[in-house]
């Protein structure tokens, strides 16, 4: 378990609304007001048990990020979490919102951007990239907002902007996944939800468009009707996979931690990386993570090394970025 704690990490698939823990929706829910009812909701909260509570929950997490004050704080301190749990490089996701009076969706983004840049994050010595969300449930017209958004600001902020993630309620609604061209074609990276929830056609599109990184990829079985077919493009295409186990087994996509997808798609190598998903939501953390593919899949210390030195080379950074995180690695492996 401290051994876990103690390997510096490389978390890839993290949504920022998701991420933030109990103590600072507390915190958020004082500075609003009137501060009564929300303060009374953040009480019942507690982690959620099936995907459509999670969804619930983002929604409670939301009303108390609604401005761009209390979305500075929100990122300082997912940053500074995970920072604590000895994440050496971190990818940040979300979506931009637009709040009547109180926020647009560019404050929303340079909120975020500014709590990257500030003096508190660069104490520690954490890297941290932003992928903007486009939601699924929001349909074109947002998501071509997010897109332009996405693009200005990676103009603007290479540094930190790279990337655009395709997510949001799998169960609602749907984009074209060949709507963000636009941005693969200016340099922005693609990382894709994929096949949360059974659906042959949106897997089939999103494997043919051939995004950067996949999330999930639940129902995708090498051993089910229907979906081997999926199961060997996805094999082919050699995507990287972001796996969140925690998240799957309590939104109840996946039965037991034994049965995750990590099981099959580990031993046919394919590339795959672990990742926290909505750490506040679903009460974990990436050490946790790691803890439960050694334990469930008898994992060695060298067998998460690789895992930790694999999840460089899919981070959305330069190569000069990922020797130095690869040299981390090795440096902690080789006093340990
Ligand atoms: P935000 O983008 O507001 O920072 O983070 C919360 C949002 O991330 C949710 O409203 C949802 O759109 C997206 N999200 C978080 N977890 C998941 C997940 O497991 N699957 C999908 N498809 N979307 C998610």
């Amino acid at each position: 378990k401290t051994f876990c704690k103690k390997i510096p990490k490389i978390e890839l698939h993290a949504h920022l609304n998701g991420s933030v823990s109990l103590q600072t929706l507390h915190k958020l829910s004082e500075l609003q007001s009137p501060a009564d009812a929300k303060s009374q909701i953040i009480h019942e909260i507690h982690p959620s048990e099936s995907l459509k509570e999670g969804f619930k929950l983002f929604e409670i997490v939301h009303s108390l990020t609604d401005t761009p004050e209390a979305i500075f704080i929100a990122t300082c301190d997912v940053i500074q979490e995970f920072y604590n749990d000895n994440i050496i490089y971190l990818e940040l996701r979300s979506t931009p919102r637009h709040v009547e009076g109180k926020m647009t969706k560019k404050e929303y983004i340079e909120a975020i951007i500014n709590a990257i840049k500030s003096p508190e994050t660069k104490r520690t010595g954490i890297t941290v990239k932003l992928l903007i969300s486009v939601d699924r449930k929001r349909g074109e017209k947002n998501a071509e907002e997010n897109i332009a958004l996405a693009i200005e600001y990676y103009e603007k902020y290479s540094e930190y902007v790279v990337g655009i993630d395709l997510s949001g309620d799998p169960t609602q609604g749907e984009i074209s996944i060949n709507l963000l061209q636009r941005a693969r074609n200016v340099g922005l990276k693609i990382a894709a939800h994929c096949a949360e929830v059974p659906n042959e056609k949106e897997v089939v599109d999103i494997l043919n468009f051939k995004p950067d990184r996949l999330g999930h990829c639940t129902c995708i079985h090498p051993n089910l009707n229907g979906t081997k077919q999926l199961y060997d493009m996805l094999l082919k295409s050699r995507i990287p996979v972001e796996l969140c186990l925690t998240s799957n087994v309590k939104c109840k996509t996946v039965p037991s931690f034994s049965e995750h997808q990590f099981a099959y798609l580990y031993e046919a190598k394919h590339p795959i990386c672990i990742a926290t998903d909505d750490k506040g939501v679903f009460g974990t953390t990436l050490s946790e993570e790691f803890e439960l593919v050694a334990i469930h899949f008898g994992l060695t210390q060298q067998n998460l090394k690789d895992l930790c030195l694999s999840a460089v080379q899919y981070a959305f950074t330069t190569e000069e970025e990922k020797s130095q995180l690869s040299l981390k690695i090795e440096l902690f492996y080789n006093s340990n």
